[in-house]
């Protein structure tokens, strides 16, 4: 039985409950996790108060080498961590590696701004009177993560409010708690005060709502659903927290006629498909232009013909399952809403058959084309391994289509013209512009969505924005 760590100790839930973990690919039990309570969420509070008393204090450069100790701590068991990840989560073996790699980065990518994270400083506001700008930690933080990428959206959160002096307390996805449970318990080992790094499993109702309620947690960083995040928001206004919120996306793809179409295939097999099409920022929009469209589709319905799908723990699997029953039947059913309002099956549209499959979450990859734009595929968040497409006649025609969204997080470009390429970055409504290149994440570059796709960034430097209050000081000399 895997269990939470609060104040640097392994400990159960107060009342001895579990939550049963299962794998998507089989339904078999992996393992089970505590069934947090609002005690426990207040029990670990207690602890991170003290861990932000200590952890405050300790230099800068000091945190940036325990956040380095940690990172190195988290690679040398990629293995058992990716293993434990495909287990509860479902996703193929090769996807689980590169989370924990990309979770590793960002450890490393914040312990690395340790030697460059400063205020500021105004000389001479007035006669002899000086302006200091100072960044100073907000406290207790609470990071809730999804299911999708449990751990390294963990890391997002983590690493840049550790570095910047707070303490946290991790709410993993009731269905992923147990790879966030293994690297919280690493990186208490590898030097964390006791108390600065806590997780505490249990339902988002429970576990989440205490979180959102307690006066004493001063941020919540959230990804998850839009409907979600809403609800985090407004429960955050009561006293004010801050919040990050990472929510949904519908990304666009557009491809205009004299794009590298081989390259650019490939970048919406890998965008919709990877994570069985399970990410807030994923392809979920293709807009082709006429001329090349109709040899487009048939590579990519070529592509996603070949794309193994299979249990994530065996080699060759290029898609696992979906994560649970519900996410398969939510897909199924927006499929049958855009086949209903008279859309075209390109391929897949259906379980996969077989013995290996009958216990799993399985579906095929599918391609749709003639897609009405009221369907519910193009007007909420697809998560899962199907994409619509559309024809369009040019680049405002396109423009126009992927900006009919609620949604704003990423989108892509593709064209060997740089001026169109150029207007269309400015103009796409997103938080993220890719052009000719896949949709890769960068611990470089601030990562966070428009309209309703979020508040806030991650990554980069700005992200530390976000776990920082900004105060100014000023000095009257004599
Ligand atoms: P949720 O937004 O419900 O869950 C995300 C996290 O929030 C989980 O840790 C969850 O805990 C927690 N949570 C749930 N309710 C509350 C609450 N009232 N207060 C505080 N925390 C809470 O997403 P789901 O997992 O239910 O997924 C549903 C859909 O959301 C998906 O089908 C997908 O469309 C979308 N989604 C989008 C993501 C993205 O990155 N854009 C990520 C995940 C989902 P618990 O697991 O215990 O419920």
């Amino acid at each position: 039985m895997a269990k939470m760590i609060v104040g640097g100790e392994l400990v159960e839930a107060e009342n001895h409950e579990v939550m049963e973990v299962r794998n998507p690919a089989t339904g078999e039990l992996v393992d089970t996790a505590p069934r947090g309570t609002v005690g426990d969420v207040r029990r670990a509070v207690e602890a991170a108060e003290e861990g932000f008393r200590i952890w405050s204090q300790i230099p800068l450069a000091r945190r940036g080498e325990i956040l380095y100790e940690g990172a190195s701590q988290i690679l040398a068991r990629e293995t058992e961590l990716a293993r434990t990840l495909t287990l509860e989560q479902g996703k193929p073996l090769r996807e689980s590696v590169l989370e924990i790699r990309r979770f590793v980065h960002t450890l490393e990518h914040y312990a690395g701004l340790a030697k460059n994270f400063r205020g500021g400083y105004v000389p001479q506001l007035d006669k002899n009177r000086y302006g200091m700008i100072l960044k100073l930690p907000l406290g207790i933080c609470g990071a809730i993560v999804p299911w999708n990428f449990p751990v390294s959206l963990m890391g997002n959160k983590i690493a840049p409010a550790l570095l910047a002096g707070n303490s946290v307390i991790v709410k993993p996805a009731s269905t992923t708690p147990l790879t966030s449970i293994r690297c919280v318990q690493i990186f208490n080992e590898a030097g964390l005060p006791p108390g600065t790094l806590n997780i505490v499993t249990g339902p988002g109702g429970v576990v989440g709502e205490e979180m959102l309620c307690n006066p004493k947690i001063r941020k919540i960083s959230f990804t998850g659903e839009t409907r979600t995040g809403k609800h985090v928001m407004e429960m955050a206004a009561r006293d004010i927290k801050r919040v990050t919120l990472e929510l949904g996306g519908s990304d666009p793809m557009i491809v205009c006629d004299d794009a590298d179409l081989e390259a650019a295939v490939s970048a919406a097999a890998v965008g919709r498909f990877f994570n069985c099409g399970q990410a807030c920022l994923a392809i979920k929009r293709l807009y082709l232009f006429d001329s090349i469209a109709d040899g487009f589709i048939e590579r990519l319905v070529n592509k996603a013909r070949k794309l193994k799908v299979g249990n994530g723990i065996e080699d060759g699997t290029l898609i696992g399952p979906l994560h649970t029953a519900a996410q398969r039947q939510e897909i199924e059913e927006m499929i049958q809403d855009a086949l209903g309002r008279g859309a075209q099956l390109l391929v897949g549209g259906r379980r996969p058959e077989g013995a290996a499959y009958d216990k799993g979450y399985f579906y095929l990859p599918t391609l749709l084309g003639n897609v009405d734009r009221n369907a519910r595929i193009v007007r909420e968040e697809c998560f899962g391994p199907a994409l619509p497409i559309f024809r369009v006649k040019d680049l405002e025609e396109a423009i126009a289509m992927a900006n009919d969204s609620i949604y704003g997080l990423g989108s892509s470009v593709w064209t060997r013209n740089l001026d169109k390429a150029m207007k269309a970055a400015e103009r796409l409504e997103a938080g993220y512009t890719w052009i000719n290149s896949p949709q890769i994440i960068y611990d470089e570059l601030p990562f966070g969505g428009v309209k309703q796709s979020g508040l806030g960034k991650e990554h980069g430097s700005e992200a530390l924005d976000f776990y920082t209050e900004t105060k100014s000081v000023v000095v009257t000399t004599g």
